[in-house]
């Protein structure tokens, strides 16, 4: 199928004041040389720890940020070489569900107005046209006219994420990057909000890019899954495999951290040493070895690369 969205050897560094605990020159590698592809009308999840550079690499896309190195292609489009007026038109085609619906809508705009802004920037529609598409958008969402007049504040979790849906699905896009769109909900109401998604996608044929800390969000509604580690993706495979047959032992370890629901199953729970290392302080070799149950000689010397160890599985690891 062909790709939608192609990132390659996308890298952002973030600067470091000099300071008691960081010399000249340190500074955050946030996204560190990460390339993958998001094929049309498939769902990518990218998994990961806070702080792994998942939510630097939304906005990347997105370009709500520069890039340090790489390129990022929409469609035809190389999104870091587009004009304001081109990257206006791309905005209309990509757009973002934000994970906290509490801080992402605007407390004193009532919900006609949030979903609707997107139809004005864009002369869309105005007056009756633009109440009818508000009103067939919110109950796409599962919502409805009856809300239109009232505030973010009146309300619950999963219908304010209802809400921010419905604003990212006015102008229309192809793509949507949902940022950990259900970890700020109740696990009760995650699932209604996943199926959301699933449903929106099946009816508007939406490409996604679905990003979630926790293997469990995004074993149901990713084709393929992309788990990151301190700025690279570190394993990518189709989504079946990757949970039958996880390779890198970061992905070994976050999967057996998901309850089971087979009481047969064997899989023992992998603890992992440590937090996280800072990703102003990259470890030598394979960033993942101070962790790493499995580490050997040839770990902290040399870092792996990524490479396709089977169709379509690529993992970065010496083990393979
Ligand atoms: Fe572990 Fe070594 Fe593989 Fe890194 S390269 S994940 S340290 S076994």
């Amino acid at each position: 199928m062909e790709p939608l969205l192609v990132v390659k050897n996308l890298k952002k560094y973030f600067p470091l004041k000099r300071g008691i605990w960081f010399g000249e020159g340190a500074e955050v590698r946030a996204v560190d040389g990460v390339s993958f592809e998001v094929r049309r009308g498939e769902t990518m999840g990218l998994v990961g720890e806070s702080g792994c550079g998942k939510s630097t690499m939304a906005r990347l896309i997105l370009r709500l940020l520069e890039p340090t190195a790489g390129e990022v292609y929409f469609g035809k489009a190389s999104v870091f070489e587009t004009n304001k007026e081109e990257m206006r038109q791309l905005r209309r085609r990509m757009q973002i569900v934000f994970q906290d619906p509490y801080s992402s809508l605007d407390p004193r705009m009532p919900v006609d107005e949030i979903v609707g802004e997107g139809l004005t920037i864009h002369r869309l529609a105005r007056g009756k046209e633009k109440t009818d598409r508000v009103v067939d958008l919110l109950e796409m969402v599962g919502l409805g006219r009856e809300h239109m007049g009232r505030y973010p504040h009146e309300f619950s979790g999963g219908q304010r994420q209802r809400i921010g849906i419905a604003r990212a699905l006015a102008v229309g896009p192809e793509f949507l990057i949902a940022d950990e769109p259900v970890s700020a909900l109740d696990v009760s109401i995650q699932a209604q909000i996943i199926n959301l998604f699933e449903d929106l996608q099946e009816q508007l044929g939406l490409t996604y890019l679905f990003i979630a800390h926790d293997l469990r969000v995004v074993k149901h509604i990713s084709d393929r899954v992309a788990v990151m580690y301190l700025g690279q993706i570190v394993e990518l495979a189709d989504s079946d495999e990757l949970y039958r047959n996880p390779l890198h032992p970061y992905t070994q370890a976050l999967l057996s951290a998901i309850p089971e629901v087979d009481p047969q199953s064997k899989r023992q729970r992998i603890f992992l040493e440590g937090d996280p290392p800072s990703p102003v302080q990259i470890p030598s070799g394979c960033r993942f070895h101070p962790r790493c149950p499995k580490r050997f000689d040839r770990c902290d010397q040399e870092e792996p690369v990524l490479r396709e160890v089977s169709a379509g599985h690529w993992v970065s690891c010496h083990l393979y």
